[in-house]
Parts: structure tokens; C-alpha cells; sequence
């Protein structure tokens, strides 16, 4: 089973009125003025899907501040879901600020989705380090047996559209407030996996994920092995960021870093299934 566990896409109305949106909603303004920025469909995805032989795409939205424009996001890809069952499959994006945005969750759930995120907490400014903003979250999350997407980056180097000021410490105080949710840091969680060596963290860290998302950009293919090799092998996911890139840069990668065809089928599908079995399995549904 080939995953790809970090795919964005953008109903036509957001592109269209991307400028517009931005004026509300300024770190979505930030990213589509990025150099790097590109739109994607639902249709190029199932198209790229094809090209790179994956069976799965994990499809979500831009999470914003405004609630409308998540349900936005969802509706779309809610869509996507009833034309393409089994081969697209949904995260949902909301505003965990916001009042009453459990429904959505659950709006979401009931539609079939596995998940919540990819959440920007730089953009739509909350801090998943302090409990008093993300209880509710983590609560909605594990009640619906859906694992939590959240973007965090690497606390050093050059600085990027969309990098946030959320890194590893905010990443292993959401973990150690919230053990009962499945987390899957997006982008390696900044580095975070190092950490797992840590005999103090291993435990607290039981709930963390980490995607390759943008790895290419940011790393070089070693940062595999050393993950490997710092005990979370069994945690690292593949996903791309579509549109942003595809799986050649990361095949590349994967085969460059020295794992074996084991690891790298884990990576390449085997973690993700095993992050949806954990994250249900931990859900209030019974
Ligand atoms: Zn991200």
C-alpha cells in the first residue's frame, strides 16, 4: 500500500478569490505569494496519482481563522471522497479557536474522514503548547477517533513563507498534555524525532507521527536514517505536500538514505495504515 499522507487542495472559488481571502486572512496571502506556491484540484491529484503509482492521497484543504472558509475546504474535499472512495480520503481543516467547530468535526467524521489538519497554528495564531487553547481539540479529535495533522518547523535556519514559529518544544508539550491523541507533526516535527532518544521522551512521544512534507526542501536524504536510527522508524510517513512536490523528489531521497526496502515500504504506506489503526483505537466510539 503506497500513502500519501500530506496533500493539499484548493476548491476553484479560493483560487479565484485568493487576493480577496488574503486581506482576512494574511498567512494564507503569504503563502500564495511564496515562490514556491502552486494550486492544486482534486483532479491533478488522482492525476499525479496515477504518475507516481500511489494508492491512497490523504486530501485536505488550507486551514484558515474563518470557519466558512474551512467548511469550504471540506465540502470540497467531502466531494472528492464520493467520487473517488477509497482512493482519496479526507482530513478536515478548522479554526479550533472557533465556537462549535467540534460540529464540523464531526459533520466531517460522518462523511468518512480519518483526520484533522493539516492546522496552521502560526496563521490561525493559537499556541499548541498551552492547554487552555488546545483541550478542546484534542477532546474533539479523540472522541471521533481522528488523528491531528499540525504544521511545526525546524527552530533554526533561513526562514520561509509558511515556516511558523511552532518547533519541537511546542510539539512535545502538545504531546505531554495530550497523550490520548495521535499527532502527526508535519514536516519531520522540526527535528523533533531526535528527541525520541531522549529515555525521558521516548514515553511522552508515544503519540508522535512525523511526515516527510517538504523534506527536500529542508534536508538532506540522511535525515532518514538518523530517524531510523534514533528509534521512531515506525512513525515516519510519507507525504508530499502536493502541489507543492511530487514522490520523485522523495524516491530520491528515500533511496539515497541508506534504508533498506523494509523501512522504506513502512514509510512509504506501512506507518500510516498503523497511524489510523492507533488513532481509532484510542477513539470514544467504541
Ligand atoms: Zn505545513
Amino acid at each position: 500500500m503506497h500513502i500519501d499522507a500530506h496533500v493539499h487542495v484548493y476548491p476553484p472559488e479560493i483560487e479565484k478569490n485568493w487576493k480577496k481571502i488574503a486581506e482576512t486572512e494574511p498567512h494564507f496571502g503569504t503563502l500564495c505569494a511564496g515562490k514556491a506556491h502552486k494550486w492544486g484540484t482534486v483532479e491533478a491529484v488522482v492525476a499525479q496519482m496515477e504518475i507516481d503509482g500511489l494508492d491512497q492521497a490523504w486530501v485536505m484543504g488550507v486551514a484558515f481563522r474563518d470557519p466558512g472558509l474551512c467548511r469550504l475546504c471540506n465540502d470540497y474535499v467531502m466531494e472528492a471522497l464520493k467520487k473517488y472512495p477509497g482512493k482519496i480520503r479526507g482530513l478536515a481543516v478548522v479554526n479550533p479557536l472557533t465556537r462549535d467547530f467540534e460540529k464540523e468535526i464531526v459533520r466531517c467524521r460522518e462523511a468518512g474522514f480519518i483526520g484533522v489538519g493539516e492546522l496552521l497554528p502560526y496563521g490561525q495564531v493559537f499556541d499548541i503548547s498551552d492547554s487552555r487553547e488546545t483541550w478542546r481539540l484534542a477532546a474533539a479529535c479523540q472522541e471521533n477517533g481522528l488523528f491531528l495533522l499540525l504544521h511545526v518547523a525546524e527552530p533554526v535556519g533561513r526562514d520561509y513563507p509558511g515556516k511558523g514559529g511552532m518547533g519541537p518544544r511546542e510539539a512535545a508539550a502538545f504531546c505531554e498534555n495530550h497523550p490520548e491523541v495521535q499527532v502527526l507533526f508535519a514536516h519531520m516535527g522540526g527535528g523533533l524525532w531526535a528527541y525520541e532518544t531522549m529515555r525521558c521522551m521516548k514515553l511522552v512521544l508515544e503519540n508522535a507521527w512525523y511526515d516527510t512534507a517538504a523534506a527536500p526542501f529542508l534536508f538532506g536524504p540522511e535525515v532518514f536514517r538518523a530517524a531510523v536510527a534514533a528509534g521512531a522508524g515506525g512513525k515516519i510517513i510519507y507525504g508530499s505536500d502536493f502541489p507543492l512536490l511530487c514522490a520523485d523528489r522523495y524516491e530520491k531521497m528515500f533511496l539515497a538514505s541508506g534504508l533498506d526496502e523494509e523501512a522504506l515500504s513502512r514509510i512509504r504506506g506501512g506507518n500510516a495504515l498503523a497511524l489510523l489503526e492507533k488513532a481509532r483505537s484510542f477513539s470514544g466510539l467504541g
